[in-house]
């Protein structure tokens, strides 16, 4: 089956993204959108996913634990995971990895974690906005060891993108597919990096606002709507970005 899926979402735990993303308005406005599964992907955390996805299994709106972690080459990884306890084993291992600095709300934003009813729960303290101490091929390995699944984010990006910041594909990322920004123009991409050519790119809305979501997303052919399905169509070239 064909399955629109918008899998890089922000919401009201990163900083930078507006306060009326809670779980449950993301949710919602998907629904509205016809998606068939979204991933919320916070910087450096995934907990606000875990309200999310009870709020989706009401809706039918198919929420993948995502996160969109920062290495320590500033280079921004979207890491998924398909089971509530990998997500939650790998949230915490990387909460360690994080250095012990305030968030500064004022000039950063709030970092809030809210629940299916919009009701907050915690101001999360630490500054989610930072590098991990972690370089990528650290991170990859703690996500395979709790059964996730990496895609480098908006790898053209002059922030935060793969190509900017390392320059080169590492080896550890040649079994993935890769996303570009959802403004990118896919052949100025490819004439700019050809060694892209070897990669499936796919594309997301990396909305920050309610009006962003789904500005762009990526159909898949998969058996069944989960990131293990979603992740292999990806490879093997079973997409069409929208
Ligand atoms: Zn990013
Ligand atoms: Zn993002």
């Amino acid at each position: 089956m064909k399955i629109s899926a918008d899998l890089h979402i922000h919401s009201t735990l990163s900083p930078c993204a507006s306060l009326e993303m809670s779980p449950r308005a993301i949710v919602n406005r998907a629904k509205e959108l016809n998606l068939d599964v979204i991933a919320i992907t916070d910087h450096n955390s995934i907990e606000n996913s875990f309200y999310a996805a009870s709020i989706g299994k009401k809706l039918g709106v198919k929420v993948i634990y995502g996160m969109e972690a920062q290495t320590a080459e500033d280079v921004h990884i979207l890491c998924y995971f398909g089971k509530m306890k990998d997500a939650e084993a790998f949230c915490s291992d990387i909460y360690n990895y994080l250095p012990s600095i305030k968030n500064n709300p004022e000039f950063f934003g709030d970092q809030i974690v809210v629940d299916e009813n919009d009701n907050i729960v915690r101001i999360e303290e630490k500054l989610l906005l930072n590098s991990i101490d972690l370089s990528i091929s650290g991170l990859v390995e703690r996500v395979n060891s709790c059964n996730g699944y990496v895609v480098p984010a908006h790898i053209e990006s002059d922030q935060f993108g793969l190509m900017i910041n390392l320059g080169f594909i590492p080896e550890e990322l040649n079994n993935c597919m890769f996303e570009i920004s959802y403004n990118a123009n896919r052949e100025k991409v490819l004439a700019k990096y050809p060694e892209l050519n070897n990669f499936n790119l796919i594309s997301n809305s990396d909305a920050h606002y309610i009006r962003d979501i789904g500005r762009v997303y990526t159909i898949y052919d998969v058996k069944t709507p989960v990131i293990e399905e979603i992740y292999k169509a990806g490879l093997k070239g079973r997409f069409e970005v929208k």
